[in-house]
């Protein structure tokens, strides 16, 4: 059991769902930064991950109430799909905007927690798009790829602080995100399509990421650091 505090992004839905009922299960208090948190929950928190003001309103009420945060989960993201010639700087700029810019306010905010407790964790998830790329979703791909490179040197630089960066790309995981593009036929084929041709015959769960978010905010990880850890069923190696 552990009293540590931490805040996971996007922490309502799907995946970020599944960290946070895990990471309570082990012990932590976790606080969620979503759009649209659950009325019911005490630590759930309205805050948009490009809005460094609400960012750092909500970041401050959690402080208050449990302490400094020493755990982030960066969890809170938005696909698109578009041909790529019909991308429009807009949608170009929301979509690195969520998914980059989100991780860049998030670590910004709870930094000075991490440094001054000289102890950190810090899990970005990113996505299994980036092992190989993604036709008509050049912007999110770009930006998750970004995420991954921005894990690499916030490693290195924070390393010597006694945190850790590193990253967990999530491939086929069944939460509203993905029935949504199922819905849509955005995914080239039906889930149970996909789980043919995936090597471990099934789709992925939150509680298939959460496992691996799990282990690397532990103690135990202390020495993995700047890593990419892919959760995906084999579908990237
Ligand atoms: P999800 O069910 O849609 O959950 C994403 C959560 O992030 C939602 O609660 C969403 O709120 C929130 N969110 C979106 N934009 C936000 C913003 N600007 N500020 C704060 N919160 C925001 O999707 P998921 O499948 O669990 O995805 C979780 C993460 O895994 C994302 O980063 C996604 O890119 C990544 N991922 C997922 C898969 C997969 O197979 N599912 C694969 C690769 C990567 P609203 O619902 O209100 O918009």
């Amino acid at each position: 059991m552990t009293d540590k505090t931490a805040i996971v992004t996007g922490g309502a839905s799907g995946i970020g769902a599944g960290i946070v009922e895990r990471l309570r299960a082990d012990g932590f208090n976790v606080a969620i930064l979503d759009l649209n948190p659950s009325e019911t929950d005490d630590l759930a928190y309205r805050a948009d991950v490009t809005n460094v003001e609400e960012i750092a309103s909500a970041v401050t009420s959690i402080r208050n109430k449990l302490g400094p945060i020493t755990v982030l989960v960066n969890g809170a993201g938005m696909e698109k799909y578009r041909r790529f010639r019909n991308l429009s700087f807009e949608e170009w700029e929301r979509i690195i905007d969520i998914n980059l810019h989100g991780v860049f306010h998030g670590v910004q905010a709870v930094l000075p927690d991490m440094l001054e407790a000289g102890w950190g964790r810090i899990v970005n998830i990113s996505s299994s798009s980036t092992h190989s790329g993604q036709p008509f979703m050049a912007a999110y791909v770009a930006a998750k790829s970004a995420v991954n490179g921005l894990t690499k040197s916030l490693a290195l630089e924070l390393g010597p602080h006694g945190i850790t960066v590193n990253a967990v790309p999530p491939g086929f995981i069944d939460t509203p995100m993905l029935r949504r593009s199922e819905e849509k036929g955005l995914l080239g084929g039906t889930i149970d399509e996909h789980v043919e041709r995936t090597p471990v015959r099934r789709v992925g769960k939150p509680a298939d990421i959460a496992a691996a978010v799990a282990f690397l905010v532990s103690e135990d990880a202390g020495y993995i650091t700047g890593q990419i850890l892919g959760v995906n069923g084999g579908r990237n190696t």
